[in-house]
């Protein structure tokens, strides 16, 4: 049999791929998973999380199950080994295996890079960007009740103004465009100005608030909330709402109710929908947090809302992400390179180390999830952390990140040994 080889570097043979089908993966007890290591402090985050994951999966499936990672190159480490940012080989295994993971890469100064989430994004159509933000005890807040804001935001990853189509003011393409809509369509827009488009469809609408939807019933969750700026962008974000209600009675009318029909019934063991405008959302989740669970928003907002989500938890720097398709995912640190602390075993690796979590669950592997979701809370508990918590909680201890790893691993064991 031929060996199978991308960057130069062929595919571990103890390992099997993920498959897919029906929109579903299915995969082996040995996975093999491409990691990309990250540029600046990613190798020593990645050092430390991967020392997490083998654990926790040894730990919950004792040695019948095992990632077989296998490293693809993307950043400054693709670059100085094939003088590119971003190989075809990198994207080409991620397709080929379904689910990657990645610490932060730097982005090149200048024009003309292939953006890695950009190429994924379209090439694998990951549709959805997944973050979800809760309070781990002890982690300093700047709210006084951190703990009631547990909420997990799917984000439409492929639409808004992200699709990236505009045009920079007094360009001839501007003006082509400000010109035909002034002539054909009755609009009156300065000639000189910058112009950026924002389409929304219900195909994609519809696909992530499905997904949010599915997420929320089999995860056993209270509500879905649509988030949305309908009363100003009638016919975008607001046709996203129409387009969510028309899905839950298309799809869902069996397991859901609607805010309105509920009245102030409650839901009645049924799946709450409820709609929010974007701004009043972000007063909700100050002051009544308690009140949202899964949230299903366009693009922008999403972008928004999770940053602002995760600084109340006190957890920007350790928000983990996900993009997702029907049928691959990649999972990874919320946060930049930190490249003054590279190679000094300081940075917290907490967000790689909970990206991983969302992986395990995303493969099926629950129980690898739950133990270092555990692993890490303990820790965070006992108040032995890296230097950025450090710094802001009395009486902590503060560890190195891979000091802080093998807390984890130590409290993952000590969990299982007591169960
Ligand atoms: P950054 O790398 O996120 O770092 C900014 C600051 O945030 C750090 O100096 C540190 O603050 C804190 N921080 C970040 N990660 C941390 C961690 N794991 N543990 C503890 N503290 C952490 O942002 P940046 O300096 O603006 O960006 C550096 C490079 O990363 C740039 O090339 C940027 O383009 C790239 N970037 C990549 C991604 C990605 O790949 N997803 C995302 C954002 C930025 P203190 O100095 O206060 O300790």
């Amino acid at each position: 049999m031929s060996v199978e080889i991308y960057n130069n570097l062929p595919v571990p043979a103890e390992g099997e791929a993920i498959q897919a089908g029906d929109g579903r993966i299915l995969v082996p007890d040995r996975p093999i998973i491409p990691f990309i290591e990250g540029d600046g402090t990613g190798p020593d985050i990645w050092r430390a999380a991967r020392q997490v994951f083998d654990a926790a999966v040894g730990q919950a499936y004792g040695g019948q199950r095992q990632v077989v990672w296998y490293e693809v190159f993307a950043g400054e480490k693709a670059f100085n080994h094939f003088n590119v940012w971003l190989p075809q080989d990198t994207l080409n295994a991620i397709q080929r295996f379904h689910v990657a993971i990645k610490g932060p890469l730097t982005t090149p100064v200048g024009g003309g890079i292939r953006s890695l989430n950009v190429s994924l994004r379209q090439l694998l159509d990951l549709y959805v960007c997944m973050r979800p933000v809760r309070y781990f005890p002890g982690v300093p807040s700047p709210v006084k009740q951190p703990e009631a804001l547990n909420v997990v935001i799917f984000r439409e990853n492929t639409e808004d103004v992200y699709a990236g189509i505009e045009w920079q003011a007094g360009t001839p393409q501007a003006r082509k465009v400000t010109g035909f809509l002034n002539a054909e369509m009755n609009t009156r827009i300065d000639p000189e100005s910058a112009i950026g488009i924002k389409p929304m469809s219900a195909r994609a609408s519809k696909r992530l608030i499905r997904r949010a939807i599915q997420y929320a019933l089999d995860g056993g969750h209270r509500s879905v909330t649509l988030v949305h700026k309908g009363n100003i962008m009638k016919f975008t974000e607001g046709a996203f709402r129409d387009w969510g209600y028309d899905l839950v009675r298309e799809e869902f009318s069996g397991v859901c109710v609607t805010e309105a029909e509920a009245g102030g019934a409650g839901a009645a063991g049924k799946l709450l929908i409820k709609d929010r405008i974007a701004d009043s959302m972000f007063q909700q989740v100050l002051l009544r947090p308690a009140e949202y669970d899964v949230i299903a928003t366009p693009n922008l907002n999403g972008d928004y809302l999770s940053d602002a989500c995760a600084a109340q938890v006190g957890g920007l720097g350790m928000a983990p992400g996900a993009n997702i398709g029907d049928a691959h995912g990649v999972f990874e640190a919320t946060h930049g390179t930190a490249p003054k602390y590279a190679g000094k075993d300081v940075i917290n690796p907490s967000s790689v180390i909970l990206s991983g979590v969302m992986m395990f669950e995303f493969m099926g592997w629950k129980e690898a999830a739950r133990l270092i979701e555990h692993g890490i809370t303990e820790t965070i508990r006992q108040k032995r952390v890296t230097y950025d918590l450090h710094r802001l909680m009395e009486g902590a201890r503060q560890l190195k990140t891979s000091e802080f790893a093998a807390a984890i691993v130590e409290n993952m064991r000590a969990h299982q040994a007591a169960a």
